[in-house]
């Protein structure tokens, strides 16, 4: 998934290359695209693209007094293109999700791989009106986000630290993979709380998070958007690293489950050489062991931590009488 440092780039490259340009047409591949229906998006032909942000992981083109505000999801990207196709955008199985076509026939394509889609774009009159824009939490390069703002936000949260990282309400834009960069700079463990972080740990986070994401932006400065996927994963030092050796310490990067999905680390650099239990796989067992074989279903979402699992949790324990 494209995080802050890849959709900072792609503002650049398109800060770069789209504006000033006026708008030929717009199209989306399907209904589920667009997010929005009111402007149209027959409302971008003939404007003229300004600047374009960021807003955590979301792209904001500002045309005219409107907004394209663009999420690329898990497997989503922009494709650059000098010169776009004249053919329609056709519904279908093709990755392509959406088209901008500026005056001079260059443009880019939004695709997405795989067969669960969830990029999203929304056409507004403020960005702020994306249900995903209002509530993020401050933006980790601000100004603003000091060492102190950073011991607020972990003072009173008694969640670990790799969950407070990647949670869009809390800090924006640090999604799986940069979190757990985030986490091997500090040599930090992924599990420890964040209410238990003394000053000098807020600190080192601090200068953790604010290095590797400026030192993935700088990377990738400069850089077409068709390469930056390849620099974030060559950038990467441990995260979808698990059986690597650490580039700092040579120990092997492990990896255990974390929420919906795993996290890699380094025990020598973050657990004390000490491998992290995977709760999941011990809550299972635990569960097979007290209950005997379980429903399946039941069982896998209830290990799987979200609120949504933590429900079927509570039902699950009320059939069995607990
Ligand atoms: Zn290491």
């Amino acid at each position: 998934m494209p995080e802050l440092p890849e959709v900072e780039s792609l503002a650049a490259f398109l800060r770069a290359h789209a504006s000033g340009h006026v708008i030929a047409r717009a199209e989306a591949a399907s209904f589920a695209v667009l997010k929005t229906f009111d402007p149209p998006l027959s409302a971008l032909t003939g404007l003229t693209i300004g600047d374009v942000t960021r807003h955590g992981k979301f792209l904001d083109l500002s045309c005219g007094d409107l907004h394209l505000v663009m999420h690329l999801a898990r497997a989503g990207w922009l494709r650059w293109r000098d010169d776009i196709p004249d053919k329609p955008v056709k519904p279908g199985k093709s990755p392509l999700a959406f088209r901008l076509v500026l005056d001079d026939g260059s443009g880019f394509d939004l695709t997405e791989a795989g067969t669960q889609k969830r990029l999203a774009v929304y056409l507004v009159r403020d960005p702020m009106l994306v249900p995903g824009v209002a509530p993020l939490g401050p933006e980790p390069l601000a100004d603003d986000f000091t060492v102190e703002s950073l011991a607020a936000i972990l003072k009173e949260r008694r969640m670990q630290i790799k969950g407070v990282l990647r949670d869009q309400h809390i800090i924006a834009g640090i999604g799986n993979a940069y979190s757990d960069e985030v986490l091997h700079a500090a040599k930090m463990s992924p599990f420890k709380l964040a209410s238990s972080f003394t000053p000098e740990e807020t600190a080192a986070l601090h200068e953790a998070i604010v290095t590797t994401l400026r030192d993935a932006i700088e990377r990738s400065a400069g850089l077409a958007a068709a390469d930056l996927k390849g620099e974030k994963k060559t950038g990467l030092r441990v995260h979808a690293k698990a059986g690597q050796p650490c580039p700092v310490c040579g120990d092997t990067i492990r990896e255990v489950s974390f929420a919906d999905s795993s996290l890699q680390y380094c025990p020598t650099c973050q657990t004390g050489g000490k491998p992290l239990a995977d709760r999941r796989m011990s809550r299972l067992l635990k569960l097979f062991i007290q209950n005997g074989p379980v429903p399946s279903i039941p069982a896998l979402t209830w290990i799987s931590g979200s609120a949504e699992a933590r429900r079927e949790r509570s039902a699950v324990r009320a059939a069995w009488g607990r």
